[in-house]
């Protein structure tokens, strides 16, 4: 593979970008491969390159990269008639009407600009709706570039995990393992009365991907219920990803107080959005006293592109056909891993899929989840399949990153950068893609 246009791309983004990146994760080893175009379920670099593209822009491409003409015509009209006013189009009422009709816990909606603007939206509403200034988070867990969720450390022993943020913000910020009901029942013993909400994936999307256990969510539920505090699921990678148009809360049967969403609501164009009951929604500005306001929410181009590709997938069963090609990859991905490599667990659910490469499993191919782990007690790996962010980061996170990802680009397939985060099927791909995929798996694993 000749990837010298790419090299000398990178070579003059490092002069004018630092790391010569727009966001940290593309800055892959040695250099990231540029991307001249998206076809269907692949993309094509600046050399020619074509790989089957597992990233999909790190979520928001359920349809992949060539959007049926119903989203693309939408997007045009949109584009060319404003692009945007700083007045209410109708389009905005649209996706929000669409959006509580399918999702348990909404009935209102405000849209910002990215995931991280709506998680940062999110906690200032549970603050101000509670009273309270603590929030908790799951170690490892990630809720966009915002000051008070980029934390280390555990239990009331946080620090900022980034430099230029004050101590002072992490004093507020408590941390517990996910998948832990003991951590969580002695955190709200000990803070119960000062905590506003706990915030987390409902299925670690960001630094796994790990299922939760039996009956985590519903402690969650009932422990945020007992004591005044919110539950604020961020569903910015599962929404409209898991569990269809419900989410993943529709699927796992629990009903969040707050849920933060972006990625595929805005169809592939920059999106985030809060969500919850109008009791606790209204307390944004202008309806209440919260502070919330945005240049860019809304845009009459983004809600276009969100409404049509959900309007496009609700009409076309384009949940069946990724979940199902998802499912096919993940039992062809155990079945390569009980014989190649059987400490290694392979993870997701829907359309989502991951190898973890994890240090310790019992040997051959028995108790292994038929198509991702799901953390079956019953499962003779349930001691070694990871509970939580921190089980992942444990794991051989460099070989995942520095071996197994090169020899997968080298054999065509565009994999996430790194250990932690999720990989994704879209509409486009096909059975042949994910043949494709197996055997590259087979040959590099
Ligand atoms: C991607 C992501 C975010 C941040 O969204 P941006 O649009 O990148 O700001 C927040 N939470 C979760 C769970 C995410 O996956």
């Amino acid at each position: 593979m000749n990837h010298e246009q790419s090299r000398s791309l990178y070579d003059r983004a490092l002069s004018v970008l630092p790391g010569g990146v727009n966001s940290s994760v593309r800055a892959t080893q040695p250099y990231p491969f540029f991307i001249e175009r998206g076809d269907g379920g692949h993309v094509i670099d600046a050399d020619g390159n074509k790989y089957v593209d597992f990233v999909m822009g790190y979520g928001p491409l359920l349809l992949g990269h060539d959007l049926p003409e119903q989203v693309q015509a939408a997007v045009q009209q949109h584009a060319s008639q404003g692009p945007m006013y700083g007045a209410p189009t109708e389009v905005e009422v649209e996706l929000a009407e669409f959006v509580a009709r399918h999702v348990p816990s909404v009935e209102m909606t405000r849209f910002v600009n990215s995931g991280t603007e709506a998680t940062v939206s999110a906690v200032r509403l549970a603050r101000a709706y509670t009273g309270r200034d603590k929030i908790v988070v799951m170690e490892g867990g990630y809720h966009g570039a915002q000051e008070s969720t980029l934390v280390e450390g555990s239990g009331a022993d946080t620090h900022p995990s980034s430099p230029g943020i004050p101590d002072s913000f992490a004093e507020h910020t408590l941390t517990v393992p996910f998948n832990d009901e003991e951590a969580i029942h002695a955190v709200f013993e000990e803070h119960g009365e000062d905590i506003a909400a706990v915030m987390t994936e409902p299925i670690l999307g960001n630094y796994g991907i790990v299922h939760p256990i039996d009956g985590y969510h519903e402690t969650l539920r009932d422990l945020t219920e007992d004591h005044g505090a919110l539950l604020i699921f961020d569903e910015v990678i599962t929404g409209f990803r898991v569990g269809g148009l419900q989410c993943a809360q529709g699927k796992l049967g629990v009903t969040p107080d707050i849920t933060t969403f972006g990625k595929i609501v805005g169809g592939g164009f920059p999106v985030g959005a809060i969500g919850g009951r109008s009791e606790i929604i209204e307390n944004f500005t202008p309806a209440g006293e919260v502070f919330q306001s945005g240049t860019f929410s809304g845009h009459p181009v983004t809600m276009a592109a969100g409404l049509e590709t959900l309007r496009y997938a609700a009409e076309n069963d384009v949940y069946e056909h990724v979940n199902e090609l998802g499912e096919k990859l993940r039992s062809g991905l155990t079945d390569i891993v009980a014989d190649q490599a059987p400490n290694y667990t392979v993870v997701g659910t829907d359309s989502m899929f991951k190898t973890i490469f994890t240090r310790e499993g019992p040997d051959g191919r028995d108790g292994h989840c038929e198509a991702g782990c799901k953390q079956r007690e019953s499962c003779s790996r349930y001691d070694h399949c990871p509970k939580n962010g921190m089980d992942v980061k444990r794991t051989e996170t460099d070989r995942w990153e520095r071996l197994f990802w090169q020899d997968m680009k080298d054999a065509g397939v565009f994999l996430t950068a790194n250990q932690f985060e999720s990989q994704f099927i879209c509409d486009a791909h096909t059975e042949s893609d994910i043949e494709t995929a197996l055997e590259a798996y087979k040959a590099v694993l």
